[in-house]
């Protein structure tokens, strides 16, 4: 039997936990009172349970974000920021402990379960600098015409995620909805509900006002009643793609606005010049990395050949002896279980499936099975499989297990064709030790996040994450994250304005003096007493419509201070500064255009 180690391995915490759920600030159980059992994957073992919600309770949970929605949206951004920012030392504070639960209830090793967390609090690092990445415009469009757009909050979002990455992939919304204004309903991953039902706490304690997140527990009746409800304004989903397409599908049909991102099946292709020992370790940690339940994890490895196929075949060699030496287990650097049983099964599937079309099973992942005989774990481990037809099953159709399949191509064209020809977009990298070459295929590859010599490669913040558009990887609008999710989670607000004319005697005066204002127009901008007393750049274009019509001078000028009864003063000044002598007389008679910048 292969040893495990059992600190990290999830042992059933002394108590079992029951996870209700959170509304309104109180931690509430389910109308139906029904629970699901909450599952080990490295015992198989009952480790809690979580609330079965109804549409009833997902109402209650929508009216409570909906009462607190105004006085949340009504905050400055960097108010809410700030909320966040105390989170974001929450998290970082109980990291190991969060990380603990990861390992309980997913079975990512420790490292992994570290790294979650700690990927999920990049997105509130992000979201604190929503106060100077979300400002709109404001523009003078015409004479008297200023354009402006702002930011709205939506109203009631929710949020429905996957069992793979408990902390980090809410995280991908939580904080940017909320600090652009919204409220939230979440509903956790119902065989991964503990995280989040911890993070409620740190949420708690990091002072959110009652009602601003909500959390229901369940699964498809209470996201179907999400959707359906009438004050929720928008949707995130994450998830395998069947589900990404009718959560889509059903928020389109009621003209809500909803992102979705579904599976995938990504490809990494290693050119003969690739780095063999570089290429290799990094093959292995994308496809076995979190026992291949990553969305951004490599399944397919296309190996393009050189001459002799040396490097193909010393290329697959240590990808093989990589792959072989992890062991099965929760803590650093070893290989934990897959989530459960059904996943288990469809894993296996898969391997019988390749056998019988006549691939080869170059390691196999089920001696793990015989090993740990007793282990009642859903362990299986890392998997390689060389493909002679390019349609097997395995292939083509994501597995979600720390399984590689290799194919040998003899051209670069012939990896570009297996790559884009599959009906996911997610991810893609090619392993080259040429700048030129690693351009041909970024050029080439049918996939929206792109990897050169780098086997998962997620876009950190400030770049978004999210699949390609009419792929069965994404479903919806934007990317989950980025500027991408600003504009999501907001409606823009465009206002127009128009004031009439001032009357002021300063305005008056140019007019009735027949100043030939230039710029196209008569515009007396702020000069005529509206200027702000601070320091201010001041733009003048000065017109002698008595002395000789085409004669204008233009300068610009910083003054530290501009208020209406210096007007007439600075202007005279301004004027002597150009060495004219002029009359009273003859300045009055000059129309002014004057555009302010102030600093
Ligand atoms: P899943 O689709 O089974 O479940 C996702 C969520 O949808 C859960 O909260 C679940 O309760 C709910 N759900 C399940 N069936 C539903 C239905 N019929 N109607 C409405 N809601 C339903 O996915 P999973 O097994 O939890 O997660 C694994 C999948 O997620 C993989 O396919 C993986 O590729 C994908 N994923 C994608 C990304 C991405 O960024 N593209 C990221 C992480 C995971």
């Amino acid at each position: 039997m292969r040893s495990v180690n059992n600190q990290t391995m999830g042992e059933a915490p002394p108590t079992e936990t029951t996870v209700n759920n959170y509304i309104a600030g109180q931690i509430c159980p389910p109308a139906s009172k029904g629970y699901l059992p909450i599952i080990n994957p490295s015992t198989s073992l009952q480790i809690g349970q979580v609330a079965l919600s109804s549409p009833q309770d997902v109402n209650t949970a929508v009216s409570a974000a909906q009462t607190a929605f105004p006085s949340w949206s009504s905050l400055t951004v960097k108010a809410r920021a700030a909320y966040m920012l105390k989170f974001h030392a929450l998290v970082r504070e109980n990291a190991q402990q969060l990380a603990q639960l990861i390992v309980l209830e997913n079975g990512k090793n420790i490292t992994e379960a570290l790294a979650d967390v700690a990927k999920g609090n990049e997105t509130v690092e992000y979201a604190c600098s929503l106060p100077q990445l979300m400002q709109g415009k404001i523009d003078r469009v015409s004479g008297q015409v200023t354009c402006q757009d702002r930011r709205d909050a939506l109203g009631v979002v929710a949020s429905i995620v996957p069992f793979n990455f408990p902390f980090m992939v809410p995280f991908w919304t939580l904080p940017i909805a909320l600090v652009t204004g919204n409220c939230i309903v979440l509903k956790p991953s119902e065989k991964v509900p503990l995280t989040m039902y911890k993070v409620i706490e740190l949420f708690e304690k990091a002072g959110f006002p009652k009602g601003v997140i909500n959390m229901v527990n369940g699964t498809k009746d209470c996201v179907q009643a999400l959707i359906d409800h009438p004050n929720v304004k928008a949707v995130t989903f994450v998830g395998s793609s069947p589900v990404a397409k009718i959560v889509s599908d059903r928020c389109h049909s009621l003209n809500k606005r909803c992102t979705a991102l579904g599976g995938a099946k990504n490809h990494l292709i290693a050119l003969p010049d690739c780095d063999v020992e570089g290429t290799a370790q990094d093959v292995v940690v994308s496809y076995a990395g979190c026992a291949g339940q990553r969305c951004m994890a490599a399944s397919v490895l296309l190996i393009v050949g050189d001459k002799e196929g040396a490097v193909q075949k010393a290329l697959l060699d240590k990808v093989i002896e990589k792959a072989a030496s992890i062991k099965a287990g929760t803590a650093a650097g070893q290989m934990g279980p897959v989530i459960d049983s059904q996943s288990m099964t469809k894993i296996l599937s898969y391997i019988e499936q390749s056998e019988k079309d006549g691939a080869k099973i170059l390691l196999d992942g089920r001696v793990w099975m015989e090993e740990m005989e007793g282990n009642k774990g859903n362990f299986i481990g890392p998997t390689v499989i060389l493909h002679s037809n390019k349609t097997d099953k395995a292939m083509c159709e994501e597995i979600f297990g720390p399984v590689l399949s290799v194919y040998n191509v003899s051209t670069w064209q012939e990896a570009i064709e297996i790559e884009n020809s599959n009906p996911f977009g997610n991810a893609a990298a090619v392993y080259t030790s040429n700048g030129g070459h690693a351009e041909w295929f970024m050029a080439r590859v049918r996939a929206s996040m792109l990897g050169v010599n780098i086997g998962i490669p997620v876009p950190r913040e400030p770049f978004s994450f999210g699949g390609l558009y009419g792929t069965r990887s994404k479903y919806g609008d934007m990317d989950i994250t980025g500027d991408g999710a600003i504009e999501f989670f907001t409606n823009r607000i465009k206002i127009t304005s128009k004031w009439p004319k001032p009357t002021v005697p300063e305005y008056v005066m140019g007019e009735q003096e027949g100043a030939v204002v230039m710029n196209g127009g008569t515009d007396h901008a702020n000069f005529a007493g509206r200027i702000s007393p601070h320091a201010a750049t001041v733009t003048f274009a000065l017109v002698f419509p008595d002395l000789d019509p085409t004669a204008s001078m233009a300068f610009t000028t910083s003054i530290p201070s501009i208020t209406e009864p210096k007007t007439t003063c600075l202007l005279s000044k301004l004027v002597k500064g150009f060495g004219l002598r002029l009359t009273e007389k003859e300045l009055r008679a000059i129309g002014i255009w004057a555009g302010v910048r102030h600093r």
